[in-house]
């Protein structure tokens, strides 16, 4: 079987549409409408969730099927993001030596919109071609920037699918993350007592010696080689001749273990708690587990596949920890096995955002190396 080549005009095209299409976070729609105008030409099975009012956005999620041709093959899927991290309405592409950026006044968009176009020109070749596959299906998620929100009320009835990858990291092409932490956040509220600050500050409680007490005490930054903990933002108090009743803090601990964030956190906890106690107020702590960490190995079938797959096309396929989230988080907790592969974005969430077109073609090769290397696998 020859293998079609990739071509750069017509990758960069979609991928170029794709950016001009401002899609931030909640407002995804039109990008939406896109995508499935442009996978139900090529003849595939679209479905929405109802994930936007989950996500209080403009938009559901996408799950778009395309039937196996060839049997005894496992089901797989392919996932990116549809939202950016910022509006980049005017966006002004620019190519040159290879490169596709902007004048350096917006983002790009390339997170996620190199993932995405590279999933979309490789099912476009293979529906063109008749390439052999099993079914695949493709999990397109709004909300990904603001906490994986669009991952998390994903409707997972209307996917059937036994293990995939999320095609939203950076290059090399075909590098796997292989952990990533678990990250909890914490908003605090410390409750004192106000009262006139010269007249009679005893009968007051003040929220700032609570929290300046309980933060001595707490131990923070980095705590071990892979866990670490921080108080992002401190506010309260209203003059100089009031005694302070209330202080809000934000604060955040990550760990590649989870039962170390759930000690660091208890630890927090009690800090507050402690503090509060022993000056007469009270805190009230709200925890939220932002995403849950998980650790893969060479071993795991999608890592397994995608390395092969990485390694046939003549691409390394290195390891490697990261310490963010990504909707494989959400995917993974919610019982999906898949991994985040290496794609063509590079310098994301800043305005000098960039591809390398040939990454942008390898991350379709890849893709299509990865739908050979799963038809290898019928018994
Ligand atoms: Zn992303
Ligand atoms: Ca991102």
């Amino acid at each position: 079987m020859t293998i079609p080549e990739v071509q750069h005009d017509r990758l960069i095209e979609l991928f170029t549409t794709l950016c001009r299409i401002n899609s931030p976070s909640r407002q995804e729609r039109e990008v939406v409408e896109y995508v499935k105008g442009f996978l139900r030409g090529l003849g595939l099975e679209v479905q929405e969730d109802n994930a936007a009012q989950a996500v209080a956005g403009n938009a559901n999620n996408l799950v778009a099927t395309l039937p196996a041709n060839i049997s005894g093959v496992p089901k797989i899927f392919f996932s990116a993001h549809f939202d950016t991290v910022e509006p980049n309405p005017d966006v002004k592409i620019i190519l040159e030596n290879g490169l596709l950026r902007t004048d350096g006044s917006t983002i790009l968009g390339a997170d996620d919109k190199a993932g995405m176009s590279a999933i979309l020109e490789a099912i476009r070749i293979v529906v063109e071609n008749n390439l052999p596959h099993g079914q695949i299906q493709l999990l397109f998620t709004v909300c990904e920037e603001i906490g994986l929100k669009g991952a998390r009320a994903l409707d997972l009835s209307l996917v059937d699918s036994d293990f995939g990858f999320v095609y939203d990291s950076g290059p090399p092409v075909g590098a796997i993350v292989s952990q990533t932490p678990t990250h909890d956040t914490m908003e605090v509220r410390l409750l004192g007592k106000p009262a006139h600050a010269g007249v009679e500050p005893e009968k007051g409680i003040s929220a700032i010696e609570i929290a300046a007490h309980a933060i001595t005490r707490m131990r923070l930054g980095r705590i071990d080689e892979e866990t670490t903990a921080n108080i992002g933002t401190i506010h309260g108090g209203h003059a100089t001749n009031i005694v302070c009743p209330e202080v809000q803090i934000r604060a955040e601990a990550r760990s590649r273990t989870t039962a170390k964030v759930d000690a660091q956190v208890a630890h927090m906890i009690e800090c507050f708690e402690k503090a509060a106690q022993e000056r007469g107020g009270h805190a009230e702590i709200h925890l939220e587990r932002h995403y849950e960490g998980y650790q893969l190995t060479e071993n795991d079938l999608p890592v397994r596949v995608a390395r092969a797959a990485a390694r046939k096309i003549g691409l390394e396929a290195p390891m490697r920890p990261t310490g963010g989230g990504s909707d494989a988080n959400i995917f993974i907790a919610r019982g999906l096995p898949c991994c985040v592969v290496g794609t063509a974005m590079e310098k994301v969430h800043t305005h000098e955002e960039f591809v390398r077109i040939e990454n942008l073609a390898r991350s379709v090769d890849l893709a299509l190396a990865i739908i050979r290397e799963v038809n290898q696998m019928r018994p």
